[in-house]
């Protein structure tokens, strides 16, 4: 086999290694990320709550003073009561007091659900901040894991690089252009591959064309298959690719 494709697909095994550390890692900083994000939605959420909280206990304080101040009025107009010397006067100030009671009645009520609401959000505040400790835990151990081998395939990845790096001064640069030529969107690694009797091994298609003009002259140039456009190489039992 041509020295070049022997390197150039030496070169694709390697090239083909990396771009799996690259996804593996753009996974891991993905995981890294999602868990960032659900450390902080859970933090805002348990903030919300505590701000529930702490506005359910100053309306509690509110409706206290509401409380005392009416109990206040009440404990004046009995006073006043017992001065009163008209029939009149006694009819204003028990309408007054009756009104006064209801009034005071309904605030009461108001107490009591606040009360009970405040209770009940204590209750769900104590169990959120059990929760967030329990998945904070948890994070870490994951985050930790996450970021040991995230560090672990970024030597990799730069291992990788350097070897890409040496093979690519070794390969010929009409092939190592016709390698480059194929990076991007449409085509998939491997970008060298086989030509299987008469079929691309990359694309799968019967090569018609350019087949009879190759014919012995095969390794000559850079050979491509004319559907998928991958650069093609013969099996002659001397191919390369075997990474020590
Ligand atoms: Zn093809």
């Amino acid at each position: 086999m041509n020295l070049n494709l022997r390197q150039l697909l030496l070169y694709q095994e390697y090239d083909m290694k990396l771009q799996l550390c690259l996804r593996e890692e753009e996974e891991h900083k993905k995981l890294l990320r999602s868990l960032e994000e659900m450390d902080s939605a859970e933090k805002d959420a348990l903030e919300k709550k505590r701000t529930d909280c702490g506005q359910k206990e100053g309306e509690l304080r509110s409706l206290e003073g509401t409380i005392g101040a009416m109990e206040n009025r009440l404990k004046n107009l009995e006073g006043k009561k017992k001065r009163i010397t008209t029939e009149a006067q006694a009819d204003a100030i028990g309408g007054e007091m009756a009104e006064l009671i209801r009034g005071k009645a309904l605030v009461e009520e108001r107490y009591l659900e606040c009360l009970e609401a405040l209770e009940a959000d204590g209750v769900e505040l104590e169990e959120a901040c059990r929760c967030r400790e329990k998945h904070r835990a948890e994070r870490a151990g994951r985050r930790m894991e996450s970021e040991l081998k995230r560090k672990e395939i970024l030597r990799k990845v730069e291992d990788l690089r350097k070897k890409l790096d040496q093979i690519h001064g070794q390969v010929g640069k009409p092939w190592m252009a016709a390698y480059g030529s194929l990076r991007g969107p449409f085509v998939k690694l491997p970008y060298v591959v086989q030509l299987d009797g008469v079929i691309c091994s990359g694309c799968h298609m019967h090569l018609a064309a350019n087949l009879p003009k190759w014919g012995e002259n095969f390794d000559d140039a850079v050979r491509r298959c004319e559907f998928c456009n991958r650069i093609l190489y013969v099996d002659d039992g001397d191919s390369a690719g075997e990474i020590a």
